[in-house]
């Protein structure tokens, strides 16, 4: 089920976070939040599927030509979770301040299982880049590359 992993972490009651729904239409956005938890990291979420697919990037996301950053994908988000910012109380999961780093559209290049390439239009973030599924088994099966690529 979409969203399921993402409902059974968080109590809506105690949080600021959307509840979120699944939608039908994507407008083809994508954010990057600045994520304050245990350990700072940036929150990359692209729109597709009707949910937020998403990949948090311990050390942010790669700004220069040929430029690879670990990315680890996380459980998908709502939709809704795009424009969140604020803070995630002390005890909850994720607990922490949230910044929105950057935010825009971008166009879908390609996708397959373990590739998904897409041209970025945000204030920060812009042109080709893709996100590749790292088949080395020394690494966790979530780890993701995000890359920077040759416009
Ligand atoms: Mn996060």
């Amino acid at each position: 089920m979409p969203l399921e992993k993402y409902h059974a972490k968080r109590k809506f009651e105690k949080m600021p976070e959307p509840k979120g729904e699944i939608l039908t239409k994507s407008q083809n956005r994508f954010v990057v939040q600045e994520h304050h938890a245990t350990h700072l990291h940036y929150d990359f979420r692209l729109e597709l599927d009707g949910v937020l697919k998403s990949w948090a990037v311990p050390k942010g996301p790669p700004e220069k030509i040929g430029e690879k950053k670990l990315a680890m994908q996380v459980e998908d988000h709502p939709v809704d979770y795009i424009n969140f910012h604020g803070i995630i109380p002390e005890g909850s999961y994720g607990a922490g301040i949230v910044k929105i780093w950057d935010k825009g559209k971008f166009a879908l290049l390609n996708r397959t299982a373990s590739t998904v390439e897409f041209n970025l239009k945000g204030k920060r973030l812009t042109g080709r880049y893709t996100l590749v599924k790292v088949k080395n088994p020394k690494f966790k099966r979530n780890a993701w590359l995000l890359i920077k690529l040759r416009n």
